[in-house]
C-alpha cells in the first residue's frame, strides 16, 4: 500500500458521509450532525453495561480495562482484561491475552466495536496519554469515571491523530 493511502480512503468515507447528512437536512434519522469523521453510536445492552460495571468496580481503586465485541455498532460481549500495569491512572492490556480475546471475537464473526477503560479519580473524558495511546481511529474508547462513586459516568469517543469526537452509547433492553 502507498504511505497515505489509508488517509485518502478515510476521508472520502468522510465526504460521502456528509453528502448523505445534506440529504436529509443535517440530520440522520433526527440524530444531529457530528461534523467529524462518521456518524456513529454504540449500542450496549444493559447486561453487558452491568458486567462492565461490575468489573470496574471490583478493579478500583486500580484502572480496569476491557474490550466490547459485536456487530453493526450493537455490542454483544464483554471481555475483561488485565491491566498489565496494575495502575490507578494508567493502563496496558497484556498483548497474549488482547490476541487471544481478537482471535475469539474473529471466529464469533464479531468486530472489536470499543476498547474499556476506567478512570478511578478523574472525569470520563480522554487524558493526554489516553490521546498518545488511541492509535485505533474505528474504535470507540469508552471511559467510565468513578470520580463521582454514587454515579458512574460511561461515555464513549473516536479519536483519531489527537481529535475527539464524542459518540453517543445508547443503552438498549435485553
Ligand atoms: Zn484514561
Amino acid at each position: 500500500m502507498q504511505p497515505g493511502g489509508k488517509r485518502a480512503a478515510r476521508s472520502q468515507i468522510g465526504f460521502s458521509d456528509r453528502a448523505s447528512h445534506q440529504k436529509h437536512g443535517g440530520s440522520l434519522l433526527g440524530v444531529p450532525l457530528i461534523p467529524i469523521m462518521t456518524m456513529k453510536s454504540l449500542e450496549i445492552p444493559k447486561r453487558i453495561h452491568a458486567k462492565l460495571m461490575e468489573h470496574v468496580l471490583r478493579a478500583a481503586p486500580l484502572e480496569a480495562c476491557g474490550i466490547l465485541s459485536g456487530r453493526d455498532s450493537q455490542v454483544q460481549r464483554y471481555y475483561e482484561m488485565t491491566n498489565g500495569d496494575r495502575s490507578r491512572d494508567h493502563y496496558s492490556m497484556v498483548p497474549q491475552e488482547q490476541f487471544k480475546v481478537i482471535k475469539a471475537i474473529r471466529a464469533a464473526q464479531q468486530e472489536m466495536l470499543a476498547i474499556c477503560h476506567s478512570h478511578p479519580g478523574t472525569p470520563a473524558r480522554p487524558s493526554q496519554e489516553d490521546l498518545r495511546l488511541a492509535l485505533t481511529p474505528d474504535v470507540v474508547y469508552v471511559i467510565v469515571s468513578l470520580l463521582e462513586p454514587e454515579t458512574p459516568v460511561v461515555k464513549g469517543f473516536l479519536i483519531e491523530n489527537a481529535i475527539v469526537t464524542e459518540v453517543p452509547i445508547v443503552m438498549t433492553a435485553a
